[in-house]
């Protein structure tokens, strides 16, 4: 490819379609280059879209966009092995005109962002993996090298939407390598039901989607969390856990995506299904404190590439969306100015992203990651033992008085974790959360 670009984006998953859109649309000359067969082959998510962020770059999305269900519902689960504790939300609000939250299927979601982006002029390779950047005498990006012949391609700055591995920045020295206890790896299953199934078996009508987030013994003492979530013919479950957590347990994604299928709470919902994919992805776990460097002479990086993923709250999709939005409004800004692709210059998206809700939530729950994984014991074995077994102390009918049902409970408190131990939990749960 003999010509130049303005922008180079690496990747067109939800962070780089976002990007490539956001430039495109303001006349920029972008090139978006992708490694997979078609935009969203490679790309797994569970997946929640946030309608909020996508309507800032394609504000009229629902006319065409491939959407499933529309979550009127969510549910989040503590489960030990037998029982599960639940904290619904089911609310008829959420039947609205622009509803806020959708369930979607990625492969199909991406090719049709990406469509999006070509649309508003930018050019989209795909099947061609940027093996380096390239970088002139002063350390600067001008470019990326590919793998198709003679694939040295040059542009004022390149966006790095490479997702979570950031392999790119990595060999280039602009980032280090997500440790162990900062990525998740989650498996994840698509289970195929009649839709009439599926809405019977979720309380669901039409298209009213609802999703499970379950945490427990699931994980067997690991960080991390299982899901359930309804689409219109499918309903997808997955589990995932800190890297660090399989290295150190010697436990594997795939037995434990067995286990949680076969809970008693989970196998009805989607006994009889078809299995037709299975895939295995890296999810950014580490917040706030994972930030990697976000600019540099000639690039920024955007995305999961970025570590920007609110892993308790399971959104990373918008963070994504929203950084690659931002990123592409920053370059535009410089280059309306006539201003050089500098990391002065390019500060400007940082300090845009530090306004947004993506920096200002990460860092809320900036300690969160490191208490769920030191602490990992005792938030995701031992205490959804003791609050599963109270609630079933507290339900079941069998003429003990009350009071002596109460003391039972108290003591299997205590017994398990001492009152010093109860009063530390909660106090360091509660200021990781403020
Ligand atoms: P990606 O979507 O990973 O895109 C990166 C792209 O770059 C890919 O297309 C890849 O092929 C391409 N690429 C990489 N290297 C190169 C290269 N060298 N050359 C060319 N192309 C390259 N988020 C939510 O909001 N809601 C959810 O429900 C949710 N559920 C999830 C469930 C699972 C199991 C997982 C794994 C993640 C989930 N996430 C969820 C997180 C979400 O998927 C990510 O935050 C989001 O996909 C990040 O987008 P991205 O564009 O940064 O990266």
């Amino acid at each position: 490819i003999e010509e130049r670009f303005d922008a180079i984006v690496v990747g067109a998953g939800m962070a780089g379609n976002a990007a490539a859109l956001t430039m495109a649309k303001r006349g920029m000359k972008v090139l978006q280059i992708e490694r997979g067969e078609y935009p969203g082959s490679k790309n797994v998510q569970g997946a929640i879209l946030y309608a909020d962020m996508l309507e800032k770059l394609v504000p009229n999305f629902r006319e065409d966009a491939p959407l499933e269900r529309h979550l009127v519902e969510q549910r989040f689960w503590m489960m030990d092995e037998r029982s599960h504790t639940g904290l619904h939300y089911r609310s008829d609000d959420f039947n609205e005109e622009k509803p806020n939250r959708y369930t979607i299927i990625r492969a199909q979601f991406d090719k049709w962002f990406s469509s999006q982006a070509q649309e508003a002029g930018a050019i989209v390779l795909c099947e061609t993996t940027v093996k380096e950047l390239v970088k002139d005498a002063y350390g600067k990006v001008i470019g990326v090298i590919t793998d198709r012949e003679g694939g040295e391609v040059h542009a004022d700055v390149v966006v790095l939407a490479e997702g979570v591995n950031g392999l790119l920045g990595t060999k280039a020295d602009l980032r280090e390598r997500p440790s162990p206890d900062k990525v998740a790896l989650a498996v994840k299953e698509m289970h195929f039901l009649p839709r009439e199934t599926i809405e019977a078996r979720f309380n669901l009508k039409g298209d009213e989607g609802v999703v499970i987030e379950a945490a427990g013994t699931i994980s067997r003492g690991m960080t991390g969390m299982g899901f359930v979530y309804a689409n219109k013919e499918s309903v997808s479950v997955g589990i995932g856990c800190l890297v660090a957590d399989f290295q150190k347990s010697g436990e594997t994604p795939y037995d434990l995506l067995e286990r949680f299928k076969k809970h008693p709470s989970i196998a009805p919902l989607i006994e009889g299904s078809e299995v037709k994919e299975y895939a295995g992805h890296l999810i950014p776990e580490g917040g706030y404190k994972a930030i990697p460097q976000l600019y540099g002479d000639g690039w920024v990086v955007v995305g999961d590439a970025a570590q920007l993923n609110n892993a308790l709250h399971r959104e990373g999709s918008n963070l994504a969306m929203t950084s690659g939005r931002i990123a592409g409004e920053a370059i535009f800004q410089v280059k309306s100015r006539k201003d050089p692709m500098t990391k002065e210059n390019l500060a400007l998206y940082k300090k845009m992203l530090d306004e947004s809700f993506v920096i200002k939530d990460l860092k809320k729950y900036k300690d969160m990651p490191d208490l769920l994984h030191i602490q990992s014991q005792n938030f995701f074995l031992t205490y959804p033992q003791l609050i599963n077994k109270a609630l079933q102390n507290f339900v079941r009918v069998d003429g003990t008085p009350k009071v002596d049902k109460e003391k039972v409970t108290i003591r299997s408190f205590v017994s398990a974790r001492s009152w010093a131990g109860l009063f530390g939990d909660a106090f360091r749960f509660a200021r990781a959360w403020r």
